[in-house]
């Protein structure tokens, strides 16, 4: 393809992603194909001779469309939001231009130093205490991951290097073969009574991380009359049992926002417990807990002040590291996951590994930012690129338009669901745009299984029509629906005509 021929194909290209936005609604949500149902449409071997740009496109709509879940459609409400906006995709435009590895200064440096500004200016529309700017008291910072998985993973290496280095002897600087053995017996006894503390609604990634460093897990239990929160007694107590048993707690995973119910950790119990509990050294000793916040979704709203004061979030400023996600509920594609530590050399620390090939006069001056340091690949894209334009086309007022209108949409969700007694019962929420509901009770004394029976029913049925999207969860033993009403398209009349059909639907299933 020359550059006449690229004109051509990414004009007839954005032309049809606009049409798709424009038209989304008239499609299903859902996918509706069979597993394997590509193969049958494509060749078997990939084409000998080069094909015209048209033929290629054509197969878009033919044969990739028919497989696509449309997670900007208006009707969307499962899981969480992974947004898209125009600004967005022309960020990704430029990257996949720009296209290069960006792993060292030296590489882009444009690339660095963009991540690092938008990054800070992301941490103050948040309202992150100022020890997870850049430029702020604790050389803190941050840099953007692929997922939230990968930053808690990434949050837990450090945080294993942090304890083992703060609980063992320093090593000798030229150790002696027996020195060494013994060491490395030291930390292979340390590290099999080293556990990471997370709740049962925390997301399964830090259950993933724990099992990826070979680490003990353990989820403390919340409760449904502690809003589904970790509470500063229930850690406490996690503190004291761990402590019992002889097993060392080196990290926790708190959460802002947890999938199942959009819940928000204590965060002044959280810090009150490890203050006070006798069970590990407190915060600011060697060997403390470190504290990584989990905000992968709601962590967006936080750019509104209202929130930053309802959650608190200044207190996570003794709390190690905190991490969101642009690409669930803030604009930005996937992938911008944008991770802050409290003290950027943690993570150095853990994960800077030198090779000849990559030295170059700045990094070894050790006047710039090599990101490789900060991560778990090697190379990196452009990604600060669509973050800029989106913060700069929306403005800091946009995007709290946008949250603050998506979370109206939740609360007269859910004010429709309340009008509705006799159909339904809110489980928890409406929370940061999510609520978790279920069919009220037929009779009186229906047993859970029947009434879990019934609310899947309402839900199978629901989502079988393909209008709207739902997930479901189970919170207590109690089979629920959620419904999340963040999707950028998402507007009132969507919500009304999900309410509409989940009470035809409920009532269909009421009568039996
Ligand atoms: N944490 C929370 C609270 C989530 O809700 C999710 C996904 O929805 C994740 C982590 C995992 O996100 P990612 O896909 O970026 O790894």
């Amino acid at each position: 393809m020359d550059s006449r021929g690229f004109r051509e194909a990414a004009t007839a290209t954005i032309d049809e992603i606009i049409n798709y936005f424009d038209n989304l609604d008239s499609r299903d949500v859902v996918s509706r194909v069979e597993p394997g149902y590509l193969r049958k449409l494509l060749p078997s071997e990939a084409p000998q001779e080069g094909e015209p740009w048209a033929d290629i496109q054509r197969d878009i709509e033919a044969k990739i469309m028919p497989g696509i879940t449309h997670w900007s459609h208006p009707g969307f409400h499962a899981f969480f939001p992974c947004a898209t906006s125009y600004p967005s995709i022309l960020g990704e435009l430029y990257s996949s231009a720009l296209s290069g590895a960006c792993f060292n200064w030296i590489c882009s440096p444009a690339v660095t130093e963009l991540e690092t500004i938008v990054l800070d200016w992301l941490a103050k529309i948040l309202g992150l205490p100022s020890c997870f700017v850049s430029t702020g008291p604790t050389r803190g910072g941050g840099v953007i991951q692929g997922s939230a998985s990968e930053a808690i993973l990434t949050a837990m290496v450090a945080a294993r290097d942090k304890y083992l280095r703060e609980t063992l002897p320093p090593r000798p600087s030229n150790p002696s073969d027996a020195e060494e053995n013994a060491r490395e017996e030291a930390v292979a006894l340390k590290r099999s009574r080293m556990v990471a503390l997370a709740t049962t609604l925390t997301h399964s990634s830090a259950k993933k991380a724990a099992l990826i460093l070979g680490v003990r897990f353990r989820a403390i239990r919340v409760r449904a009359e502690d809003g589904y929160a970790l509470t500063r007694e229930a850690l406490a107590a996690a503190l004291a049992e761990c402590r019992a048993q002889g097993l060392e707690p080196f990290f926790l995973a708190a959460t802002l926002g947890t999938t199942d119910a959009c819940s928000v950790d204590d965060f002044a119990g959280i810090s009150a417990a490890l203050e006070t509990s006798g069970a590990v050294p407190p915060p600011g000793q060697p060997g403390e807990v470190w504290v990584h916040v989990d905000a992968a979704y709601a962590g967006a709203a936080l750019v509104c002040p209202e929130v930053q004061r309802q959650t608190r979030i200044e207190l996570i400023s003794r709390f190690h590291s905190f991490d969101m996600n642009m690409h669930k509920w803030l604009l930005v594609n996937f992938d911008a996951s944008c991770f802050f530590v409290r003290n950027r050399e943690w993570l150095v620390q853990a994960l800077s590994v030198n090779q000849a090939v990559y030295g170059n006069k700045a990094s070894d001056g050790g006047l710039v930012t090599d990101y490789r340091e900060w991560q778990i690949p090697l190379g990196r894209r452009f990604r600060s690129l669509k973050i800029w334009f989106v913060l700069r086309s929306y403005g800091v007022k946009g995007l709290q338009e946008y949250i603050r209108r998506t979370i109206k949409l939740g609360e007269e969700f859910a004010e429709s669901l309340r009008s509705r007694p006799d159909l339904f019962e809110i489980v928890t929420g409406p929370s940061f745009a999510l609520t978790v509901f279920r069919l009220a009770a037929k009779t009186e004394g229906a047993s859970l299984e029947e009434r879990n029976a019934l609310t899947r029913e309402l839900y199978e049925r629901v989502n079988a029509a393909g209008k709207i999207w739902l997930t479901s969860t189970e919170l207590d033993g109690r089979f629920a629906i959620r419904l999340m009403t963040g999707v950028r398209t998402t507007q009132k009349e969507h919500v009304e005509t999900a309410v509409k059909t989940l009470v035809e639907v409920a009532q269909e299933v009421m009568r039996g």
